[in-house]
């Protein structure tokens, strides 16, 4: 973002709850903000896509207290422009439809503060259609008709027209209605609508705690008692009926409704994230580890440069590769300057990230452990020539195990070490992921590696009542028994896939 004397503004539409449902465009905004301004309709996981240091704001509601006054906010946000080159406004569906987005701008605009809006995914459209709703359909809606479901009707000051909105052809739809639904249909009712209409509510739409009831506008508000809440999407019309055919289309969610925490660290999390919202799952990122270079960067850039003279290259994780290659390339311009060095990886994951690249591995056990790399140089080890006198580059983390690096010599490979990342505890919380987990609660929490629950356990956070612990493998077990707590799910095979698969396992069941 090429910093301007004064900052403008984007206000970006989130889209309707699943952090998915953005445009590339916001998306690509989020990542380079210097403040962020959100409200409660735009997901928390979003946040995490800012970068470090970005200013987070929330003018939503907070449990028992009201949401920050418009004026404030439009106050507030001229405030942000004249300390940020780049500040997003971040509002829930679309920013133009019943946002209060135009006021902003217009507040902005009279201020002097360049903006610009970036539309987003209204909830009026895809809030029913997350339920196999279309609001048009041919034969059935040539027309759809969105209104507030807010103001009074009958109210000498309310800008709608019921009459007009009862007596007009195809798909209403009702945003912000649930406080007023019962009077809202009595009125279309009176006004010609015939009651039985077919009608749907959809609660929290595309997210995790997604709900929804179908009746008829006569029957709607007695179905939603004590069921749904706002906010929600109501949908009046015969498109309503197309819901059972449309349903293969719709998300399956095996995981709908459970709270999952992800310990990793922020730039690794989203992989594991975005499978486990895939199932629905209301994924809550709680990163405990940061990557940064290691200690000593100059000997990590020289065992970088003395890399092509290797005859092995063992990589431990995928992050040692990431970080391998970039300062690689920083040095040398083409992949063929590594020369012929065989490669050992520790698992799966890390042979992935290697084929990013184009290489493949020789020699991979098939759990990443580090005991299983060596028992698998022993396997194979006499296709290569044995390991003996063999000189061998060790990539790895800061903090890892030295198993690899005594077993080796051990067997008398000659093995120099390129430590090329250390992880710290992470301190940012941008999206106050840590007092959402006290006050909130979760169904299960996934550790990924030891220093995860290490970093996690050094939070003093207290594990909630009946939240279940997931472990990415033996060690990581190992190491939350430490601390006295015996995971409920452990994979086998120490990857991400079947992390996920023995969450579903266990879930399933
Ligand atoms: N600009 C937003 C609407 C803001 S008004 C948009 O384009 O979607 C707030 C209303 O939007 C809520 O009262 C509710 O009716 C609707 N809404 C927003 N997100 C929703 C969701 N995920 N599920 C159901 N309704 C939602």
């Amino acid at each position: 973002m090429s910093v301007s004397a004064k900052g403008k503004v984007f206000l970006v539409g989130a889209g309707p709850g699943d952090p998915e449902l953005i445009t590339v465009k916001g998306l690509r905004l989020l990542q380079q903000a210097d403040c962020v301004v959100y409200d409660a309709l735009a997901d928390a996981a979003l946040l995490s896509h800012t970068p470090p240091g970005c200013e987070v704001l929330y003018v939503g509601k907070r449990a028992g207290n009201h949401a920050m006054p418009q004026e404030q906010i439009n106050e507030l946000l001229v405030a942000c422009a004249s300390r940020h080159a780049c500040t997003v406004r971040l509002k829930g569906g679309d920013p133009f439809v019943f946002g209060r987005g135009s006021e902003e701008v217009l507040a902005l605009l009279k201020a002097g503060v360049p903006c610009e809006v970036v539309p987003g995914i209204t909830s009026s459209i895809a809030g029913p259609a997350s339920v196999g709703i279309p609001v048009t359909h041919r034969g059935l809606s040539s027309q759809f008709t969105v209104f507030t479901g807010h103001e009074m009707p009958g109210k000498a000051e309310s800008g709608l027209d019921i009459p007009a909105i009862a007596a007009t052809r195809g798909t209403k739809v009702i945003l912000m209605g649930m406080s007023q639904l019962r009077s809202t249909l009595q009125a279309l009712i009176a006004a010609g609508m015939s009651p039985d209409e077919s009608a749907a509510a959809v609660q929290w739409a595309t997210t995790p705690r997604q709900k929804w009831v179908k009746a008829t506008a006569g029957t709607l508000a007695d179905a939603v008692e004590g069921v749904l809440g706002s906010p929600a999407v109501v949908v009046l019309g015969e498109v309503v009926t197309l819901a059972d055919a449309l349903a293969p289309a719709v998300p399956v969610r095996p995981l709908a409704g459970k709270r999952i925490v992800v310990t990793r660290s922020r730039e690794q999390a989203s992989a594991l994230s975005a499978r486990l919202r895939e199932y629905g799952a209301d994924v809550m990122e709680l990163p405990t580890i940061r990557i940064v270079p290691p200690s000593d960067r100059q000997d990590f850039a020289e065992a970088v440069v003395d890399s092509p003279h290797y005859d092995w290259l063992i990589f431990s994780s995928p992050n040692g590769v990431k970080k391998f290659f970039e300062a690689f390339f920083a040095v040398y311009e083409d992949i063929r300057e590594l020369g012929g060095a065989r490669i050992a990886a520790v698992g799966p994951g890390t042979a992935a990230e290697l084929k990013k690249y184009g290489l493949m591995v020789d020699v991979m056990p098939r759990k990443a452990v580090a005991e299983e790399l060596i028992a698998e140089f022993d396997r194979k080890g006499d296709e290569f020539g044995g390991v003996a006198n063999v000189t061998m580059l060790w990539i790895h983390s800061e903090k890892g195990r030295d198993i690899v690096y005594k077993e080796l010599m051990k067997r008398q490979a000659i093995v120099d070490e390129c430590i090329a990342y250390n992880t710290v505890p992470e301190m940012d919380d941008p999206t106050g992921a840590r007092s959402r987990l006290t006050s909130e609660g979760a169904d299960i929490i996934t550790f990924t590696s030891s220093s995860t629950v290490h970093n996690f356990m050094a939070m003093n956070i207290p594990l909630p009542e009946g939240c279940r612990v997931a472990s990415i493998g033996p060690i990581t077990s190992a190491t939350l028994k430490e601390y006295g707590i015996e995971p409920a799910i452990e994979c086998e095979k120490h990857n991400i896939e079947n992390l996920v698969d023995s969450i579903l396992k266990s879930e399933t069941n």
